[in-house]
């Protein structure tokens, strides 16, 4: 059988930046003729996208490689074919152990896979995409790698250094979002930040979302993982004069103590951190900071944890997410070793977790009375369920609203907070423009 008579099942694994990827290949693939399916069962081929960020993700991805090599060997699949992070970093291995695998593929690898199945990769699709997400929101990447020498990452090892994405093109393929009726804009990166530095000598990120805030048709800007050190001041400006930037930023610290920040080679001491923390709630108020913590780096001491509760304590971030620490082969810290038990590390994340619990409650009932955006996404049980500006989709909290004639899920519209929890939001709405 020719592969365009064969179904394709491309399964994502990882993060936002792996299903725009996925998204841009299940276009190709789409324009190249070929039959795509959303279910294994029914595929003759399967794609799987890996992640190989920590050993989670590692084994995950690993699991779902031996799953499908399983159905190849039972005959219900034709071709397995791996792709992104997990090959970037283990192509030798993965080769060696598992050899039913057909064919291996970078993350930049696009054109190769379109040629091996028989098709030929579109260079003026450049930008297109096959949006995975509901039709309201869609991430864009707005730049590849990254440069920071961070001693746990190992990203840049196989996402390589940094690269910015035009302007005119992340222009391009805005618009052609927009198209799609996307309104929600979640703008990505490994480091946000950075964007622009390579390519134009500065940074960049304030002047692209003044052009992303001057599309007509997008409702919101969602700025994530804008690494902290160096941060460009000039985008509070940005949030300042442009009401469809989100209130709210997606800011990973990883942590506090300045010795442990020191040998994570993060670039900022926890002075550094609460200063920039507090120029950004000045500067906008109402912002809503995420942030995302390791715990259990190998020189990661009981004084070091405390340090980290105190400073959560006292920072008080909206919304707060813990890994513990995944010990990466060719990273830096590496050769430190992984001294710390599995079941001190999840103690350590628990304790964390347990103080942002408290202070999850205590930020969202200081909310109530206030006046926002919600998007409207889903109904359930006589409720709308949403998301107001100040969470993000698939990690934040969600905001449940009595449902009114005359809105329809995918509107956005203005609400008052009525009532909250640790983990959700309560509100009416006041009026849909
Ligand atoms: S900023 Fe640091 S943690 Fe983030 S991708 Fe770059 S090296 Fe990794």
């Amino acid at each position: 059988m020719n592969t365009r008579q064969q179904k394709i099942n491309i399964i994502t694994l990882g993060c936002a930046k792996n299903t725009v990827d996925s998204e841009a290949l299940y276009s190709q693939l789409l324009h190249n003729d070929f039959t795509l399916t959303e279910q294994i069962d029914d595929a003759d081929i399967a794609i799987i996208n890996t992640c190989g960020f920590i050993d989670a993700a590692k084994r995950q991805s690993v699991d779902t490689i031996l799953a499908a090599v399983e159905r190849k060997s039972s005959g219900q699949l034709s071709k397995v074919y791996v792709m992104g992070c997990l090959v970037e970093r283990y192509k030798n291995d993965l080769q060696k152990e598992i050899p039913e695998i057909d064919n291996f593929f970078g993350s930049n690898e696009l054109p190769n896979i379109l040629e091996s199945l028989g098709g030929k990769y579109k260079y003026e699709l450049l930008g297109e995409r096959s949006v995975s997400t509901p039709n309201y929101f869609s991430y864009i990447k707005i730049s590849e790698g990254c440069d920071n020498p961070c001693s746990f990452c190992a990203i840049p090892l196989m996402r390589g250094k940094h690269r910015t994405k035009p302007v005119e093109q992340v222009m391009d393929e805005t618009m052609r979002l927009v198209e799609k009726g996307v309104k929600e804009l979640i703008v990505i990166g490994q480091d946000t930040t950075y964007y622009g530095l390579d390519i134009y000598g500065e940074r960049k990120l304030a002047s692209l979302l003044t052009s992303l805030a001057s599309v007509k048709e997008l409702e919101w800007i969602r700025l994530m993982y804008a690494f902290p050190a160096k941060f460009p001041a000039d985008i509070l400006d940005v949030f300042k004069s442009n009401p469809k930037l989100c209130r709210y930023l997606d800011m990973p610290i990883q942590h506090a103590a300045d010795n442990v920040l020191k040998s994570m080679r993060r670039g900022i001491t926890r002075r550094t951190t609460e200063n920039l923390i507090e120029t950004i709630r000045t500067a906008v108020p109402q912002i809503a900071l995420r942030t995302t913590l390791i715990v259990g780096y190998p020189n990661e001491t009981e004084a070091d944890i405390q340090e980290l509760a105190q400073f959560i304590r006292d920072v008080k971030f909206d919304r707060l997410g813990v890994f513990t620490y995944s010990q990466e082969d060719d990273t830096t810290a590496f050769g430190l070793g992984d001294p710390v038990p599995e079941e001190e590390k999840e103690r350590r994340k628990e304790y964390i977790m347990e103080i942002q619990r408290e202070i999850s409650l205590e930020k969202n009932e200081s909310r109530i009375g206030m006046k926002t955006r919600a998007v409207i996404e889903r109904s359930e049980n006589g409720s709308f369920v949403g998301r107001t500006e100040w969470d993000a989709p698939e990690v934040d909290n969600e905001v449940f609203i009595p449902a009114t004639e005359h809105v329809r899920v995918d509107d956005f519209v203005n609400v008052t907070i009525t009532d909250a929890t640790e983990y959700d939001l309560y509100a009416e709405i006041t009026s849909k423009e």
